[in-house]
């Protein structure tokens, strides 16, 4: 390299990492050769960017865990030559198998509800971490170890929290296979364990909650004042393959379009007009939903009217209505400021959350940035702290 090269390379904003003209990868962390695969470069390096004191809370509010034990059972399930879905073999078989480093750090990551995950929430400034069981969950077991696992799961991070109850606040794991036991652990959860919030990875085997035979679980919902987070899961077998040939299935664009319509179709059904004190978050920016708000109120009316489609009933209110009513998003792997500062322009302010989405995207110079947004100091505590605190039931410090 040569000496201008360098000089110029010192004057430029720090990337977590970059590519160098011989073919090797410059990290804040490190070299890397051109052996290693992108998967061991996009590791987390807070180094430098760790962020300092914030005059708010950092809340991260889509971060995830996996007891060990729910690991070693989709080992059994993939071992046994009995999993028939390509999008969950291509994501937790592909994490569980891979010996590159960002596997290794999420596997790591996902199984720690102690010191690990603490020391990287302390190295990227994160105070609080709203926790929940990582996609697919249990919704991917036969129904009657998705109901006793998630109950296990449950009672793991309610424990953690206990040990650490300024630092972690949970999600209530259900099984939607059982509509009736997801009800009843939505109640055990709130009353017995003290989580304030749901959490259900999206499509059931296929299946979407838009269907009533799953509505008991939006009535406990609303019932006990818990939201329920529609996180996404990898995509249903009828839908992945036109993504996963062009490897677009994953987090990278499948993810969110298949929660987005999940969310849509739980709109379209009605649930609102039947439960209409329910409150639900999505992740990723609102899975781009507040992007489309135009068009989804304005095609939606158009096809209400034309009596297209027997599924698409009138609803009460305009597609947006609902979302801005009935729904919180969060910046989950989108620290983008246009997209907050957006997403809070026609949501509310009320209405946008921060998470960083833990282990799968720890990067403390996301955290950095965000401090930084042009942005006032009134906005940025609801964004960071005080949303949350509401949303989940946060008791706030003294
Ligand atoms: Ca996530």
């Amino acid at each position: 390299m040569t000496a201008k090269f360098r000089q110029k390379l010192a004057h430029r904003p720090r990337p977590e990492y970059f590519w160098l003209h011989s073919g090797t990868c410059q990290g804040r962390a490190g070299r890397y050769d051109r052996g290693m695969s992108q998967a061991d470069i996009l590791l987390p390096s807070p180094g430098s960017a760790r962020p300092g004191k914030a005059p708010y809370l950092r809340i991260a509010t889509e971060e995830a865990f996996a007891p060990k034990e729910m690991l070693e059972i989709y080992r059994r399930l993939i071992d046994k030559g009995e999993v028939d879905d390509p999008g969950f073999k291509g994501l937790m078989g592909f994490y569980m198998s891979s010996t590159s480093a960002r596997a290794k750090h999420i596997i790591a990551g996902l199984q720690d509800l102690g010191d690990l995950r603490l020391k990287h929430m302390d190295d990227s400034g994160v105070d609080m971490q709203v926790i929940a069981l990582t996609s697919p969950g249990v919704q991917f077991m036969e129904t009657a170890e998705a109901v006793s696992f998630a109950q296990v799961a449950n009672d793991q991070l309610a424990d953690a929290i206990r040990r650490h109850p300024t630092r972690f606040a949970g999600m209530i794991a259900v099984a939607p296979q059982d509509p009736t036991a997801a009800a009843k652990e939505i109640e055990r959860g709130v009353t017995k364990l003290g989580m304030h919030s749901v959490i259900i990875n999206s499509h059931t085997k296929g299946e979407y909650l838009s269907d009533p035979k799953f509505w008991d679980i939006f009535a406990a919902a609303e019932q006990h004042n818990t939201p329920i987070y529609l996180h996404p899961n990898s995509l249903p077998k009828n839908m992945i393959q036109p993504f996963q040939e062009a490897g677009l299935d994953g987090a990278i664009y499948g993810f969110g379009v298949e929660t987005g319509l999940h969310a849509l179709r739980i709109i379209t059904a009605g649930v609102f007009d039947r439960f209409p004190k329910l409150q639900m978050i999505i992740g990723h920016m609102g899975e781009a939903l507040p992007f489309w708000l135009y068009r989804l109120d304005y095609m939606h009316r158009a096809t209400v009217l034309s009596q297209r489609y027997e599924s698409m009933k009138p609803v009460k209110k305009r597609v947006s209505e609902y979302l801005k009513e009935n729904f919180y998003v969060t910046n989950s792997g989108v620290a983008w400021e246009p997209a907050i500062k957006f997403s809070q322009d026609v949501l509310g302010a009320d209405r946008v959350l921060y998470a960083m989405d833990y282990p799968y995207q720890y990067e403390a110079a996301e955290v950095a940035n965000l401090d930084n947004m042009d942005m006032s100091a009134e906005l940025k505590k609801k964004f960071f702290q005080t949303n949350a605190e509401r949303v989940f039931n946060i008791k706030p410090r003294p």
